[in-house]
């Protein structure tokens, strides 16, 4: 459709901008990294846009689709005011409570505005190329029937609730009646049938006619819980995550858009699903690290749940078997309700704990003598206790946080390791194909830039022709196992084997229902999925994270083992864990041992207060990243110079310590030939942490030449 032919379509017709007296002034928030709306000139008989409502401007050469924010609070100097090209949405395409939290989150992580709407669309709806608009401008795409398809789960529900469950229902639903903020930390054994608590919560809203909203850390468990939920209430139910094409993703939001959806499922982006009025959302597994998004906007899905659930007085469930120590922290300070259920569904127990000590030297001497079919990964104990469940016909996890066949690469004449020439890490060999079994084949990949290049078979720096590889990942596990059970059906399941969301959702049904004996697999089988044939769960190494250099990675290991223990024996039969480990005597061993909670609570606080690390001090990390070292090195320096002053000032005047680490290099100093430093603030004090971090930005223009990037992240996850 043309210009022209639109503007009639809307009722517009172009007007002359020779007197001001005939123009309105409106502003308008375009998807760009810019912190305020740009204002333009819209004629007096036209229908003032509503905030929200898309409309079309020029900025620069191009058009594009901006969201109108109502009229400017201060009249600009009226020179060169473009004037706004169409009005797109007669009404708004966002409903009035999603601006406002918006308008939040953008300052809360100093996000520009605009690129907030972007992150919070679905895709194409801020699009200026001129077919999209006529496509989606009236409301729901109509081109073809884009709804997902959604595997089959179940449909069950249990006859009676258990005691446990039904107080808890209970107090949710007295927490709904009030109709207004009242958030909820639900601590919940693993297998104690929190979803069931979720459902009839969420059926209780729906009674209420007002929205539910429910996170799930991953793709992988939408699956599941959309399983439940579409189970539950059929058509009701709308999905929310990037595993959906663009189409669909649009379908979705504006079924929910236009109400015809009152319950939605999703990752982390669905906490901005345009629903206008929500009584209950609930956040599973609220300890995961994927709901803070580590790029770009990097918000945490699931603090907004509790500020979007003020702003529409709701109730916000955060459910888990490990409660993150900051979350804890808020039901000590009552700022949360505390609900616990510690006993499993049906009287099933959780599962035995067995700690294996890997250091034990004759276990390794054995190793060569009597077995040598036994690779160094596998203890005696857990390869007996593995082939005792598959014989009983039951099923075994086996889990390891690290991908690929070995590790990194080196020859042993000259010692060169091989290294990914644009990032300062090691390759990672993946074999592949099974077949292959020389370490001549195969891909080396960076686990940073997806650089691939042919595994050599000579040492590029000598030509020594001895090139050996080291460290296991998953994919040299599932090849060990099926030598050593051979017939047993073994899959595995990481980033590599689910490129596919396909696969993904495959291989878990199919270890659901017992197609498949041994899965191996990363931190995605440590999620809440229910196995119910699943007896023995092998932790490979428990020292991977637990020697991770991030001030919580204890709490991170604490989370994996008890998550993936909590996997086994959640059927008819009892479960087992096994762990093994280098580091037996430390404590979060025996608290992952004991599924004792409070006890890992109790530790890890103390370390935290001690260092002023969350939640007893806020941190807000400046990253600085270029491709010339010598500039990012000296920008960050000028910046670091600056935050010290801020801070001193901000001292002076009577307000609280702001700490500035650095400037230092990022433990990651390069990724994608991008050299990268920072600048970490610490304060017990979040305003006058957030008073030094506006400072800073204020004078961004000035300082940060425009081959430097700079990025702030608020309440960072990752420091590397
Ligand atoms: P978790 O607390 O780990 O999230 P789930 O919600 O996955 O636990 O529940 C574990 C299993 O218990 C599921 O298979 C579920 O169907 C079952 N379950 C939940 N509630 C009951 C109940 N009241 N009676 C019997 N089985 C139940
Ligand atoms: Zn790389």
């Amino acid at each position: 459709m043309s210009d022209e032919g639109f503007s009639r379509a809307v009722g517009k017709t172009p007007v002359k901008l020779d007197s001001p007296g005939d123009n309105q002034l409106i502003d308008v928030v375009v998807p760009l990294p810019i912190y305020r709306a740009l204002t333009y000139v819209l004629s007096v008989d036209t229908l003032f846009p509503s905030k929200g409502s898309r409309v079309l401007v020029p900025v620069g050469r191009r058009n594009m689709v901006g969201v109108a924010w109502g009229t400017p609070a201060k009249k600009p100097p009226s020179v060169d005011l473009k004037r706004v090209k169409r009005i797109l949405d007669q009404r708004p395409l966002l409903p009035e409570s999603l601006i406002s939290f918006l308008e939040w989150t953008s300052s809360y992580y100093f996000y520009p505005i605009g690129q907030v709407m972007a992150e919070a669309l679905p895709p194409g709806l801020l699009s200026a190329r001129n077919r999209r608009i006529s496509q989606i401008s009236n409301g729901l795409p109509r081109s073809r029937d884009c709804r997902p398809e959604f595997l089959p789960w179940s449909t069950e529900v249990p006859l009676h609730l258990t005691r446990e469950q039904e107080e808890v229902v209970n107090a949710i639903c007295d927490a709904l009646t009030t109709s207004s903020y009242h958030p909820i930390l639900m601590h919940g054994v693993t297998g104690s049938g929190k979803t069931e608590v979720y459902l009839r919560a969420a059926e209780a809203c729906v009674r209420q006619t007002r929205g539910v909203l429910v996170l799930v850390p991953e793709i992988a468990m939408t699956t599941q819980a959309v399983g439940w939920f579409v189970g539950r209430f059929g058509e009701e139910v709308t999905v929310l995550h990037s595993g959906l094409t663009e189409a669909q993703r649009r379908n979705q939001w504006f079924r929910i858009r236009e109400g015809k959806s009152r319950i939605v499922v999703g990752t982390r982006s669905a906490i901005f699903a345009p629903l206008s009025d929500i009584g209950l959302i609930v956040v599973d597994e609220e300890h995961d690290p994927s709901y803070k998004q580590s790029e770009k906007f990097r918000y945490q899905a699931r603090d907004m749940a509790l500020l979007r659930g003020r702003m529409s007085d709701a109730t916000v469930i955060l459910g888990s078997a490990t409660p993150s120590v900051s979350s804890f922290r808020n039901t000590l300070t009552g700022k949360y309700q505390l609900i616990t259920m510690g006993k499993r569904v049906a009287g099933r127990s959780l599962p035995e704990v067995v700690v294996v000590d890997r250091r034990k030297k004759e276990e390794k001497d054995q190793d060569h003598k009597l077995e040598s079919a036994r690779p160094g990964w596998l203890s005696k104990e857990l390869k007996e206790a593995t082939r005792d469940t598959l014989e009983r016909g039951e099923q075994v996890l086996l889990f390891l946080n690290r991908r690929g066949f070995a590790t990194y690469v080196f020859c042993p004449d000259c010692g060169h390791v091989f290294r990914c020439p644009h990032c300062e890490v090691t390759l990672t060999w993946h074999r592949g194909d099974r077949r292959i079994k020389s370490e001549k084949d195969g891909v080396l990949r960076c686990h940073y830039c997806g650089l691939e290049s042919a595994a050599l078979p000579v040492c590029p720096q000598c030509m020594g022709q001895a090139v050996k590889a080291f460290g296991y990942g998953t994919e040299r596990i599932a090849a060990d196992l099926e030598e050593i059970f051979p017939g047993a059906r073994i899959a595995r399941l990481d980033r590599d084997t689910v490129r596919v969301r396909k696969h993904m959702e495959e291989i878990i049904l199919d270890f659901r229902k017992r197609r498949l004996d041994i899965l191996v697999g990363t931190q995605m089988v440590t999620k809440g999925h229910d196995f119910p044939g699943l007896t023995l769960v092998g932790i490979l190494c428990a020292d991977l994270s637990l020697n991770f250099p991030e001030y919580h990675a204890t709490e991170r290991t604490f989370q994996l083992l008890a998550q993936v223990a909590g996997r086994a024996g959640r059927g008819e039969r009892p479960g087992r864990v096994i762990i093994q480990t280098w580091l037996p005597d430390h404590y979060v061993l025996d608290c992952a041992n004991t599924h004792d909670f409070k006890a890992f609570y109790e530790k890890e606080s103390e370390f935290r207060k001690a260092l002023g690390y969350p939640p007893f001090g806020r941190l807000i990390n400046l990253r600085f990243s270029g491709r010339k070292k010598a500039r990012v090195c000296d920008t960050t320096g000028n910046v670091a110079r600056l935050a010290r002053k801020l801070a001193k000032g901000i001292k002076s005047t009577g307000g609280f310590q702001v700490e500035v680490l650095g400037p230092a290099p990022a433990p990651r100093a390069k990724i994608k030939d991008r050299y990268r430093w920072q600048i970490l603030l610490k304060s017990t004090s979040l305003s006058d942490l957030r008073a030094v971090c506006s400072g800073l930005l204020s004078r961004k223009a000035d300082m940060i030449p425009s081959s430097v990037r700079m990025e702030v992240d608020v309440d960072p996850y990752s420091l590397l």
